[in-house]
């Protein structure tokens, strides 16, 4: 059962020209969906459980949802990350429902109360054998209890190169997710994406050897948001990162992680929308939700194209057995 830390992952994708997908997961549905997608496509993955989604589902029930999915794909590389963490005892928390990886964002935190706050995670995550990503710099837009900078602020809080060198020595961190013009939900730009490409080039450069993580990545493909407009909803005006942009980020410039969350709520809901307007008698939930979960599944592995990642789970899983990594401490009950 290759359920593992991000690091066999990390250690391939560095300079292997290929990114891991950390999907995020609130229902079986989406679970379902994402798993099956990385299976077809041989890709590793990381399911990500936010903290309102812990609220939302109830931690007991995603971690029996996670552990069938992972049952049934002996095969797959998976890791378990909290996204977004924001305490230490939520961190712990997660520790004991068996998490491989966790979040720590203290980049709303004074410079050096991240550095406090996150190396006080990566302390209490090592002694479990567990890892830690942690936040430098600003996003922008919205997402769940994480409010980023405004679109024409962006530009002043990228990740500063200096400072991310500074920080990784003095936290001991494992991967940082970085600023460099992404943005948090469907509403990202107002005009055309652009990512500082640069930034992440010199970040590469001060910190050699630091897994870099894009959060705020989803493309918001146009076909999904005319969908959900066409069959009733109102989202004028989402914008994303194209596409192109994801790839270059992962196979240029060595971004390890890609988050994705908001893609997958689009092809859910427009999926949805569309039974709803097309077939208005339809009552039996698994006739709305199982298309939902069709949409996941293309959603997703249109993504893995993206990130490069197709067909990578086998080396993946070789190179968790050379390192040899110890299952975390829940799954040894
Ligand atoms: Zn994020």
């Amino acid at each position: 059962m290759p359920l593992m830390t991000t690091k066999p992952m990390f250690d391939l994708a560095y300079d292997g020209g290929f990114a891991i997908g950390a999907f995020n997961v609130n229902n079986m549905e989406i679970t379902q969906g994402i798993i099956s997608a990385c299976a077809a496509e041989k890709s590793p993955l990381i399911l990500q459980i936010s903290k309102g989604a812990r609220k939302y589902a109830n931690m007991r029930f995603l971690r029996h949802i996670i552990s069938a999915a992972v049952e049934e794909n002996p095969e797959l590389p998976i890791a378990i990350h909290l996204d977004h963490g924001d305490t230490v005892d939520l961190v712990k928390a997660c520790l004991s429902d068996g998490f491989t990886s966790v979040m720590i964002d203290g980049s709303h935190e004074p410079f050096e109360g991240n550095i406090k706050l996150t190396a006080e995670v990566v302390k209490v995550a090592h002694q479990a054998g567990v890892v830690v990503e942690a936040e430098l710099g600003i996003l922008g837009g919205i997402e769940e209890h994480v409010v980023g900078v405004k679109a024409e602020d962006v530009e002043k809080f990228l990740t500063d190169p200096e400072q991310a060198q500074d920080f990784w020595k003095r936290t001991k961190v494992d991967s940082l997710a970085i600023a460099i013009g992404t943005s948090h939900g469907a509403y990202k730009f107002k005009h055309e994406a652009k990512l500082a490409m640069g930034r992440i080039e010199q970040i590469m450069k001060t910190c050699p050897g630091l897994p870099l993580v894009m959060h705020g990545s989803s493309s918001v493909p146009q076909e999904f948001i005319d969908l959900i407009n066409k069959y009733g909803g109102s989202m004028p005006n989402a914008k994303g990162v194209p596409e192109e942009q994801i790839y270059a980020a992962v196979t240029k410039y060595g971004v390890c992680k890609v988050n994705i969350d908001t893609d997958l709520r689009l092809a859910l809901t427009a999926k949805i929308r569309e039974v709803f307007a097309t077939k208005p008698s339809e009552f039996d939930p698994r006739n709305y939700l199982g298309p939902g979960r069709e949409a996941i599944v293309s959603m997703v592995r249109r993504k893995l194209q993206a990130l490069n990642s197709v067909g990578k789970a086998e080396a993946v899983v070789k190179q968790w057995k050379k390192l040899g990594e110890p299952m975390p401490a829940y799954y040894k009950k």
